[in-house]
């Protein structure tokens, strides 16, 4: 029989040595290492974000220790480390470095320090599954007035405070970011779970109002997943935090908390009554990052059960993750009844105008997209809108498709299928299989389902939005762009362009993006290429906007544009404006079945 005793637990210690530097110094204790020389390694991602970031590149220094003093410490590869044989306990501090502004790594400065524990903490190998301890110790006495927020299990730290906290394994130690810094907070409860928010980087902003919004939009998504009120949701606490900039936009899932990287003018200020644009797109967010607590971080791909956090690990199922997640972040808003059905389509007719606008989605299907994530949507280029389709965006209108398809077959929905999945899946922490839920949605609607996951998820066909959605009392319109800033989503304000030149424009006139087989593309321009006249005369913004609005008729005009250091010019014959962009609208004249289903889909208008 093996021995059934608990591993001595892995000792952690980290602290902000030289904020300035962006310098953490973080150890870690192992009180019997393995006698033949102890490994540790770092992943080399982060769960949620599927990209090889190498974090071990952050690594300054690294150095080791034992009673009898210095033990030799010597890289193996890019990640692993091997310290030479010794008596415990083994000590091995590193020195990392932080200033990555985003939720994926790590960051110290002056007023501020956060982190991701797959980022810092080093992990020795074989001891994964033993309990760890971390002293998360505050910086000097210049920064007296820092707190922590992080959902880490308190081990003898007071709330917000420094001191040690605990985590059952590895995997947890490194699922809950820490904040580190003077934030505002605010409380609520869903579900009799307690919810934080630390905001960061905003202090005046409305609070009570963000805790109130989150409140509905939370409970709603924890009584979709109960199937009933009051089922309690999977965490006894969760946290939201929040980190305002200038400009940035940004989340990460974990199992009971949530990074979210925004523009300071998404949060809400006191006194402002109306969800603007902006502060839905907060709270898309939010709701966004809050669904991945059960859909990817409990729910998963058995490729991710458990995590290889060495190397890439491989699914086809990212557009369910991420596309069923994006469809359900701005429905639980119209269902939770913070918005209105009118301001739900509106977001949807924008999704729908991204997809359409990329010729790539005619080249790679949503499942290929997800395998390929690794190398292509985290490593974008200027031919991806020709090459690749978002598994988000198209991701999300397959869920609603799919939806919409389970909802006017038999009365199934797309909420029972989560539901289904939660039950056997995710509750009981079984991967989900690469075909698990097409068979889930077959067994739902009561008929196969294989055709419909041949076209639009294994295939590259468009969904058939129009057609599903005229049958729940909405109409899909589709009109030309009427500039570059046009997102779609609402009727045309003002004149559309008639013309099109095929390619993304920046202000400085250079061309971002070239549309195979467009106007721009067949005339020989390319991605990279500077406009600098038109015609022989100067080009400007405007100058090109009113030669877009001209005569129906396609006509030529001669192009010059710096490629490189080397002045070309490139005859473009203009094509009609392509009409990608979409708008939906309810249609008021609907039947009362049709109104009916179209209320059972977003909620009972109040
Ligand atoms: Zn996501």
């Amino acid at each position: 029989m093996p021995s059934q005793t608990t591993p001595a637990p892995t000792q952690y210690h980290i602290v902000p040595i030289d904020p300035h530097a962006h310098l953490y110094e973080v150890s870690v204790t192992v009180v019997d290492p393995d006698p033949a020389g102890q490994h540790f390694w770092l992943p080399a991602w982060i769960p949620g974000s599927y990209l090889i970031r190498e974090f071990a590149r952050h690594f300054v220094s690294v150095r080791a220790e034992a009673e009898s003093g210095e033990i030799t410490i010597t890289k193996e590869a890019k990640d692993v480390w091997r310290a030479a044989p010794c008596f415990g306990p083994l000590v091995v501090v590193a020195q990392v470095y932080a200033y990555d502004l985003s939720v994926r790594t790590a960051y110290l400065d002056g007023t501020r320090g956060y982190f991701n524990g797959a980022s810092v903490f080093l992990c020795p190998t074989g001891r994964e599954q033993a309990p760890c301890t971390v002293d998360i110790a505050a910086p000097d006495r210049a920064f007296g007035d820092w707190r922590v927020a992080t959902t880490l299990p308190s081990l003898d730290a007071p709330p917000y405070s420094f001191g040690r906290y605990r985590a059952a394994n590895y995997d947890e130690l490194i699922d809950h970011p820490v904040e580190t810094g003077t934030f505002t907070t605010a409380t609520f409860m869903a579900g009799g779970a307690r919810h934080d928010i630390a905001v960061t980087g905003a202090p005046h902003a409305d609070l009570p109002r963000m805790a109130q919004d989150l409140t509905r939009i939370c409970r709603w998504q924890i009584e979709l997943f109960g199937g009933a009120p009051d089922t309690p949701p999977p965490f006894d606490r969760y946290l939201f935090q929040v980190m305002a900039v200038g400009d940035g936009h940004g989340g990460l899932e974990h199992r009971a908390s949530t990074s979210l990287l925004c523009k300071r003018d998404e949060l809400p200020r006191p006194g402002v009554e109306e969800i603007t644009d902006d502060y839905l797109e907060f709270l898309g967010l939010a709701s966004h990052e809050y669904f991945h607590a059960w859909n990817v971080k409990r729910i998963k791909p058995e490729a991710f059960a458990p995590y290889n956090l060495a190397h890439e690990s491989y699914t086809r199922q990212l557009w369910a993750f991420e596309g069923i997640t994006s469809y359900y972040d701005d429905l639980a808003l119209v269902r939770c009844g913070l918005i209105t059905p009118q301001r739900y389509l509106q977001w949807v007719g924008r999704t729908v105008t991204t997809v359409l606008r990329g010729p790539g989605r005619l080249a790679q299907s949503v499942a290929e997209s997800s395998f390929d994530a690794w190398i292509k949507f985290y490593r974008q280029d200027e031919n991806t809108v020709n090459a690749g389709v978002s598994y988000y965006a198209k991701g999300s209108l397959v869920a609603l498709a799919l939806d919409l398809t389970l909802r006017s077959q038999g009365g199934a929905t797309l909420d029972d299928l989560m539901r289904a999945l939660w039950i056997r899946h995710g509750h009981p922490g079984v991967g989900v299989p690469e075909d698990g839920i097409e068979k889930i949605a077959t067994e739902l609607a009561g008929h196969d389902l294989g055709d419909f996951f041949t076209r639009y998820v294994f295939g590259i066909e468009d969904v058939p939005l129009a057609r599903l959605l005229a049958d729940f009392g909405v109409t899909m319109h589709l009109r030309a762009p009427t500039g570059p800033k046009d997102r779609g989503g609402k009727a045309a304000n003002g004149d559309t362009p008639k013309l099109t030149l095929g390619a993304r424009i920046a202000p400085d006139l250079k061309l971002t993006h070239v549309f195979r087989g467009g106007p721009a593309g067949r005339a020989g321009l390319s991605a990279g290429d500077t406009v600098v006249a038109i015609d022989g005369l100067k080009a400007s913004g405007e100058r090109l906007a009113s030669l877009l609005q001209g005569p129906d008729s396609a006509k030529s005009h001669a192009v010059h544009a710096f490629r490189r250091d080397e002045l070309r010019t490139f005859q473009v014959e203009f094509d009609m404006a392509p009409q990608d962009t979409a708008y939906l609208t309810l249609d008021e004249n609907a039947s009362a079945a049709v109104a009916a289903r179209r209320d059972a889909w977003l909620g009972t208008p109040k």
